[in-house]
């Protein structure tokens, strides 16, 4: 079976796999004002997940990120890992979460077969993670971050939202913090949704400012690997973290993009920030509509487009990065 490439000549083996839009915390770039149902919500079950992910595997995709909303809040959540590891083409299973409950349940989602963890921690300082999340929980999610080292994941990455007048004071405690701690920290720039653009231009900090600062202290770019992501990657021979920065306002930021997305309704989404989404739901009904579904996605694929226009400040439909899963 021929694997989804766009006329660009890009390929696209990682999935993004939406499983809810409900979230917990009130994140001040993603849900201000918390998760507010649009009617009642009717997410994905194991069957179509199931449908969905054995379609993108036969069609080249081989790692699958587990997101939302909090994807943690599915009470199925385990089950949903165990379903994507019981294919048997997809070779990484990875997540990503606000932590709240990783303290209790990490060691059983990496018995389910996960491997790769994203934890959202905007700041280290827990006045400011409360002021930015809305939850006074940084304890509880630090204690989910050692339970995931514990664990024993492949890796561990922290992502941190960068946000000027809010955390750009907190490099220094993030350094001493990886000095003697092996995680991957990602510092993500700032994104404008529908929802932001008073908040965008109050807070957009660039990624570029970090960059500089990382040189100047002796951090080392690190060559990408093929299949890596848009992440520039550095790292130091004192520390045993790393450093990934995220710069979707980067010049050539599209070009090396891998992924593609699935929202928890069952939307595929061929960007972030540029299409309403195309219903993939009425052929994840039963497994002998595959050869169906695998011809509307090359379909699509067809028609995605070289670059996001966020520059021109055009957002797409995403109103927060709750609905497709950042
Ligand atoms: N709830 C989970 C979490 O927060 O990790 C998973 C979903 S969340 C939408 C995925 C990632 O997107 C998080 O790391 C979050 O910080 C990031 N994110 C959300 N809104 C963003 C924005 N406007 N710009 C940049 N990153 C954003
Ligand atoms: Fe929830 Fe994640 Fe959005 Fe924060 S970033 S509000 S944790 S979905």
């Amino acid at each position: 079976m021929s694997q989804l490439q766009d006329n660009f000549g890009r390929r696209f083996h990682y999935l993004r796999m939406s499983v809810t839009d409900v979230c917990n915390f009130k994140c001040t770039y993603c849900l201000p004002d918390g998760y507010r149902p649009d009617g009642k919500p009717k997410f994905l079950d194991l069957n179509e997940i199931e449908h969905l992910v054995s379609a993108f595997s036969q069609v080249g995709t081989q790692k699958i990120r587990i997101t939302g909303g909090e994807p943690s809040l599915r009470k199925d959540f385990t089950d949903i890992i165990r379903i994507v590891k019981d294919n048997d083409k997809i070779n990484t299973i990875a997540t990503t979460t606000n932590g709240y409950r990783l303290a209790k349940h990490a060691q059983e989602w990496y018995d389910a077969g996960l491997r790769r963890i994203n934890i959202s921690v905007d700041s280290l300082d827990p006045k400011m993670f409360y002021q930015i999340t809305g939850e006074n929980k940084f304890d509880d999610v630090m204690r989910g971050v050692d339970a995931a080292l514990e664990a024993g994941f492949e890796r561990v990455k922290i992502n941190a939202v960068l946000l000027k007048g809010l955390n750009d004071k907190d490099l220094p405690r993030f350094l001493h913090w990886i000095k003697n701690t092996p995680i991957d920290l990602r510092f993500i720039e700032l994104m404008e949704t529908g929802l932001g653009h008073d908040y965008f231009k109050a807070h957009h900090l660039a990624g570029n400012d970090i960059k500089l600062q990382l040189e100047q202290a002796g951090w080392q770019f690190d060559t990408p690997a093929v299949d890596d992501g848009p992440a520039q990657n550095f790292s130091h021979q004192d520390y045993q973290g790393r450093i990934g920065l995220i710069m979707p306002y980067a010049k050539n930021f599209c070009a090396s993009c891998n992924r593609l997305r699935v929202s928890a309704k069952g939307k595929l989404h061929l960007c972030l920030f540029t299409e309403n989404g195309v219903d993939l739901r009425d052929l994840l009904q039963t497994p002998d509509q595959q050869a169906e579904l695998i011809e509307r996605l090359h379909g699509q694929l067809a028609q995605k487009k070289e670059t996001h226009f966020l520059h021109d400040g055009i957002t797409g439909v995403t109103q927060h990065l709750a609905s497709i899963g950042g």
